[in-house]
Protein backbone atom coordinates (compact mmCIF):
# COMPACT_ATOMS: atom_id res chain seq x y z
CA UNK A 1 0.00 0.00 0.00
CA UNK A 2 1.25 3.60 -0.89
CA UNK A 3 0.12 6.77 1.04
CA UNK A 4 -1.60 7.75 -2.41
CA UNK A 5 -3.22 3.88 -2.32
CA UNK A 6 -4.57 5.09 0.68
CA UNK A 7 -6.75 8.02 -0.64
CA UNK A 8 -4.34 10.80 1.04
CA UNK A 9 -4.58 13.90 -1.08
CA UNK A 10 -1.92 14.00 -3.65
CA UNK A 11 -0.61 17.61 -2.74
CA UNK A 12 -0.32 16.49 0.93
CA UNK A 13 1.74 12.96 -0.54
CA UNK A 14 4.14 15.18 -2.64
CA UNK A 15 5.13 17.63 0.29
CA UNK A 16 5.93 14.80 2.44
CA UNK A 17 8.05 12.94 -0.30
CA UNK A 18 9.76 16.34 -1.19
CA UNK A 19 10.17 18.03 2.14
CA UNK A 20 10.48 15.17 4.63
CA UNK A 21 11.94 12.70 2.21
CA UNK A 22 9.20 10.13 3.08
CA UNK A 23 7.66 8.12 0.30
CA UNK A 24 6.47 4.54 1.84
CA UNK A 25 4.33 3.93 5.02
CA UNK A 26 5.79 1.92 7.70
CA UNK A 27 3.55 -0.59 9.25
CA UNK A 28 2.06 1.46 11.55
CA UNK A 29 0.48 4.21 9.25
CA UNK A 30 -0.15 1.21 7.06
CA UNK A 31 -2.78 0.17 9.83
CA UNK A 32 -3.87 3.62 11.29
CA UNK A 33 -4.33 6.02 8.50
CA UNK A 34 -6.98 3.90 6.34
CA UNK A 35 -8.97 3.43 9.89
CA UNK A 36 -8.61 7.54 10.33
CA UNK A 37 -9.82 8.24 7.11
CA UNK A 38 -12.68 5.90 6.81
CA UNK A 39 -15.59 7.77 8.31
CA UNK A 40 -14.84 10.08 4.79
CA UNK A 41 -15.33 6.76 2.68
CA UNK A 42 -18.59 6.07 5.14
CA UNK A 43 -20.44 9.25 4.17
CA UNK A 44 -23.73 8.33 2.67
CA UNK A 45 -24.31 6.94 6.51
CA UNK A 46 -26.03 9.76 8.30
CA UNK A 47 -24.40 8.78 11.45
CA UNK A 48 -20.35 8.36 10.35
CA UNK A 49 -18.90 8.73 13.22
CA UNK A 50 -15.18 8.21 13.82
CA UNK A 51 -14.32 5.35 16.03
CA UNK A 52 -11.64 6.02 18.84
CA UNK A 53 -8.58 4.23 18.05
CA UNK A 54 -5.39 3.18 20.79
CA UNK A 55 -2.14 3.34 18.59
CA UNK A 56 -0.10 1.14 20.56
CA UNK A 57 3.52 2.10 19.11
CA UNK A 58 7.17 2.92 19.96
CA UNK A 59 8.54 6.13 19.50
CA UNK A 60 10.25 5.66 15.78
CA UNK A 61 7.55 3.56 14.47
CA UNK A 62 5.84 6.72 12.33
CA UNK A 63 2.89 7.02 14.44
CA UNK A 64 3.63 10.75 14.53
CA UNK A 65 2.68 11.12 10.94
CA UNK A 66 0.09 8.31 11.54
CA UNK A 67 -2.34 10.48 12.90
CA UNK A 68 -1.39 14.10 11.66
CA UNK A 69 -1.73 12.87 7.67
CA UNK A 70 -5.39 11.58 8.54
CA UNK A 71 -6.32 14.72 9.73
CA UNK A 72 -4.37 17.54 7.65
CA UNK A 73 -6.06 14.99 4.82
CA UNK A 74 -9.23 15.58 6.13
CA UNK A 75 -9.45 19.46 6.76
CA UNK A 76 -8.01 19.37 2.82
CA UNK A 77 -11.48 17.84 2.65
CA UNK A 78 -14.08 20.04 4.00
CA UNK A 79 -12.06 22.99 3.11
CA UNK A 80 -12.46 21.66 -0.67
CA UNK A 81 -16.23 20.63 -0.16
CA UNK A 82 -17.19 24.15 1.47
CA UNK A 83 -15.31 25.91 -1.38
CA UNK A 84 -17.39 24.36 -3.74
CA UNK A 85 -20.99 24.91 -2.00
CA UNK A 86 -19.70 28.53 -1.02
CA UNK A 87 -17.63 30.82 -3.05
CA UNK A 88 -17.84 33.33 -0.45
CA UNK A 89 -15.90 31.57 1.78
CA UNK A 90 -12.34 32.77 1.50
CA UNK A 91 -10.87 33.61 4.88
CA UNK A 92 -8.66 31.47 6.64
CA UNK A 93 -10.56 28.27 9.19
CA UNK A 94 -8.81 29.70 11.80
CA UNK A 95 -10.79 32.62 13.06
CA UNK A 96 -14.17 31.29 12.99
CA UNK A 97 -14.29 27.76 13.75
CA UNK A 98 -11.06 27.67 16.32
CA UNK A 99 -9.51 24.61 17.18
CA UNK A 100 -10.26 21.15 15.51
CA UNK A 101 -7.19 19.32 16.63
CA UNK A 102 -5.53 19.02 19.66
CA UNK A 103 -2.30 16.79 20.33
CA UNK A 104 -1.45 16.51 24.26
CA UNK A 105 2.31 15.76 24.67
CA UNK A 106 3.73 14.86 27.53
CA UNK A 107 7.19 17.22 27.00
CA UNK A 108 7.60 20.80 25.21
CA UNK A 109 10.24 18.78 23.22
CA UNK A 110 8.21 16.94 21.45
CA UNK A 111 5.71 19.34 21.32
CA UNK A 112 8.27 21.40 19.51
CA UNK A 113 9.12 18.33 17.00
CA UNK A 114 5.21 17.58 16.18
CA UNK A 115 5.18 21.20 15.63
CA UNK A 116 7.76 21.72 13.28
CA UNK A 117 6.36 18.70 11.27
CA UNK A 118 2.97 20.09 11.27
CA UNK A 119 3.81 23.39 9.74
CA UNK A 120 5.43 21.30 6.86
CA UNK A 121 2.13 19.76 6.12
CA UNK A 122 0.04 22.08 6.21
CA UNK A 123 2.63 24.26 3.72
CA UNK A 124 -0.12 23.61 0.47
CA UNK A 125 -2.87 25.52 -0.48
CA UNK A 126 -6.19 23.46 -0.77
CA UNK A 127 -5.71 21.26 -3.83
CA UNK A 128 -8.52 22.82 -6.02
CA UNK A 129 -7.54 26.33 -5.32
CA UNK A 130 -4.97 28.68 -6.21
CA UNK A 131 -6.36 31.22 -4.43
CA UNK A 132 -3.48 33.28 -2.58
CA UNK A 133 -6.02 34.24 0.10
CA UNK A 134 -5.54 30.67 1.51
CA UNK A 135 -2.10 30.49 1.65
CA UNK A 136 -2.27 30.05 5.10
CA UNK A 137 -6.02 28.48 5.48
CA UNK A 138 -5.34 25.66 8.31
CA UNK A 139 -3.15 27.79 11.07
CA UNK A 140 -1.38 25.41 13.19
CA UNK A 141 0.27 26.22 17.15
CA UNK A 142 2.07 25.04 19.83
CA UNK A 143 1.16 26.43 23.67
CA UNK A 144 3.51 24.51 25.72
CA UNK A 145 4.76 27.74 28.51
CA UNK A 146 7.69 28.11 26.93
CA UNK A 147 7.12 32.15 26.28
CA UNK A 148 4.77 34.45 28.08
CA UNK A 149 1.36 33.55 28.98
CA UNK A 150 -0.02 36.80 27.01
CA UNK A 151 1.41 35.99 24.10
CA UNK A 152 0.26 32.25 23.72
CA UNK A 153 -3.28 33.66 24.36
CA UNK A 154 -3.18 36.71 21.97
CA UNK A 155 -2.04 33.34 19.46
CA UNK A 156 -4.96 31.46 21.08
CA UNK A 157 -7.69 34.18 20.22
CA UNK A 158 -6.42 34.90 16.76
CA UNK A 159 -7.23 30.67 16.81
CA UNK A 160 -4.93 27.99 15.95
CA UNK A 161 -6.32 24.93 13.77
CA UNK A 162 -4.22 22.46 15.05
CA UNK A 163 -3.10 22.84 18.30
CA UNK A 164 0.23 21.02 19.99
CA UNK A 165 0.55 21.38 23.49
CA UNK A 166 1.58 20.18 26.72
CA UNK A 167 -1.22 19.55 29.69
CA UNK A 168 -0.89 22.02 32.55
CA UNK A 169 -0.46 24.97 29.47
CA UNK A 170 -3.61 23.85 28.12
CA UNK A 171 -5.84 23.87 31.42
CA UNK A 172 -4.71 26.68 32.01
CA UNK A 173 -5.44 28.54 28.69
CA UNK A 174 -8.88 26.29 28.93
CA UNK A 175 -9.91 27.47 32.31
CA UNK A 176 -8.79 31.25 32.08
CA UNK A 177 -8.72 32.06 28.08
CA UNK A 178 -12.12 33.53 27.45
CA UNK A 179 -11.33 33.28 23.28
CA UNK A 180 -9.96 30.28 22.99
CA UNK A 181 -12.39 28.59 21.26
CA UNK A 182 -13.27 24.88 21.21
CA UNK A 183 -16.68 24.07 20.76
CA UNK A 184 -15.95 22.66 17.13
CA UNK A 185 -12.75 20.28 18.65
CA UNK A 186 -13.12 17.27 16.94
CA UNK A 187 -9.73 15.18 17.21
CA UNK A 188 -7.73 14.98 20.84
CA UNK A 189 -4.69 13.41 20.64
CA UNK A 190 -2.88 11.68 23.73
CA UNK A 191 0.57 10.98 22.43
CA UNK A 192 2.90 8.97 24.69
CA UNK A 193 0.37 8.36 26.82
CA UNK A 194 2.58 5.99 29.20
CA UNK A 195 4.66 9.26 29.81
CA UNK A 196 1.94 11.54 30.04
CA UNK A 197 0.75 9.19 33.09
CA UNK A 198 4.78 8.88 34.82
CA UNK A 199 5.00 12.75 34.77
CA UNK A 200 1.82 12.53 36.66
CA UNK A 201 -0.38 14.18 34.19
CA UNK A 202 -3.66 11.80 35.06
CA UNK A 203 -5.11 14.57 37.15
CA UNK A 204 -4.57 17.45 34.55
CA UNK A 205 -5.82 14.91 31.96
CA UNK A 206 -8.98 14.80 33.48
CA UNK A 207 -9.85 17.91 34.06
CA UNK A 208 -8.97 18.76 30.52
CA UNK A 209 -11.11 16.14 29.34
CA UNK A 210 -14.12 17.62 31.67
CA UNK A 211 -13.89 20.87 30.47
CA UNK A 212 -13.61 19.55 26.43
CA UNK A 213 -16.64 17.52 27.33
CA UNK A 214 -18.76 20.41 28.46
CA UNK A 215 -17.61 22.37 25.85
CA UNK A 216 -17.58 20.49 22.81
CA UNK A 217 -21.15 21.65 20.29
CA UNK A 218 -21.69 17.92 18.70
CA UNK A 219 -23.49 17.72 15.41
CA UNK A 220 -26.48 19.84 14.66
CA UNK A 221 -25.43 22.63 17.57
CA UNK A 222 -22.53 23.68 15.42
CA UNK A 223 -22.73 27.07 14.21
CA UNK A 224 -20.36 27.28 11.08
CA UNK A 225 -21.16 26.12 7.81
CA UNK A 226 -18.21 23.85 7.90
CA UNK A 227 -20.29 21.22 9.83
CA UNK A 228 -22.87 20.69 7.57
CA UNK A 229 -20.18 19.22 5.57
CA UNK A 230 -21.12 15.84 4.43
CA UNK A 231 -17.30 15.02 5.23
CA UNK A 232 -17.75 15.97 8.77
CA UNK A 233 -18.14 13.21 11.49
CA UNK A 234 -20.57 13.99 14.32
CA UNK A 235 -18.34 12.94 17.68
CA UNK A 236 -15.06 13.77 18.89
CA UNK A 237 -12.54 11.29 18.05
CA UNK A 238 -10.25 10.39 20.76
CA UNK A 239 -6.65 9.07 19.51
CA UNK A 240 -4.04 7.47 22.21
CA UNK A 241 -0.65 6.56 21.40
CA UNK A 242 1.46 4.53 23.96
CA UNK A 243 4.31 2.05 23.58
CA UNK A 244 3.26 0.00 26.53
CA UNK A 245 -0.12 -0.96 27.50
CA UNK A 246 0.10 -0.78 31.50
CA UNK A 247 -2.68 -1.20 34.30
CA UNK A 248 -2.20 2.87 34.17
CA UNK A 249 -2.65 3.53 30.19
CA UNK A 250 -5.40 0.89 29.94
CA UNK A 251 -7.24 3.28 32.78
CA UNK A 252 -6.82 6.39 30.94
CA UNK A 253 -7.79 4.30 27.75
CA UNK A 254 -11.23 3.27 29.80
CA UNK A 255 -12.24 6.59 30.87
CA UNK A 256 -10.90 8.61 27.81
CA UNK A 257 -11.88 6.45 25.17
CA UNK A 258 -14.99 5.16 24.03
CA UNK A 259 -15.32 1.41 22.68
CA UNK A 260 -12.24 2.03 20.83
CA UNK A 261 -10.00 -0.11 18.38
CA UNK A 262 -7.03 -1.49 19.23
CA UNK A 263 -4.28 -0.64 16.17
CA UNK A 264 -0.56 -2.09 17.16
CA UNK A 265 2.52 -1.35 14.84
P1 LIG B 1 7.71 8.84 15.18
O1 LIG B 1 7.48 7.38 15.44
O2 LIG B 1 6.48 9.53 14.78
O3 LIG B 1 8.39 9.49 16.35
O4 LIG B 1 8.68 8.98 13.91
C1 LIG B 1 10.05 8.68 13.96
C2 LIG B 1 10.81 9.12 12.72
O5 LIG B 1 10.42 8.34 11.59
C3 LIG B 1 10.62 10.56 12.32
O6 LIG B 1 11.88 11.14 12.18
C4 LIG B 1 9.90 10.50 11.00
O7 LIG B 1 10.31 11.55 10.13
C5 LIG B 1 10.29 9.17 10.44
N1 LIG B 1 9.25 8.57 9.58
C6 LIG B 1 7.91 8.67 9.75
N2 LIG B 1 7.26 8.00 8.80
C7 LIG B 1 8.20 7.46 7.99
C8 LIG B 1 8.14 6.66 6.79
N3 LIG B 1 6.96 6.29 6.29
N4 LIG B 1 9.31 6.28 6.24
C9 LIG B 1 10.49 6.66 6.77
N5 LIG B 1 10.61 7.43 7.89
C10 LIG B 1 9.48 7.82 8.50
Amino acid sequence: TSFIGMGLNVDLVANVKNKLGIEKPTNVQKKAIPFLLSSIQNNNDTNNKDVDIVLQAETGSGKTLAYLLPIVHRLICVTNDLQNTDQKTRSPLSRSVGTLAIILTPTRELAKQIFSVLEILVNIPPSRLSDRHLAHWIVPGSITGGEKKQSEKARLRKGINILVCTPGRLLDHLSNTKSFIVEHLHWLILDEADRLLELGFEETLQNILKILDDRTETGNNLKSNLFTSPMWPKKRQTILCSATLKDDVKRLVGYSLSNPLYVSG
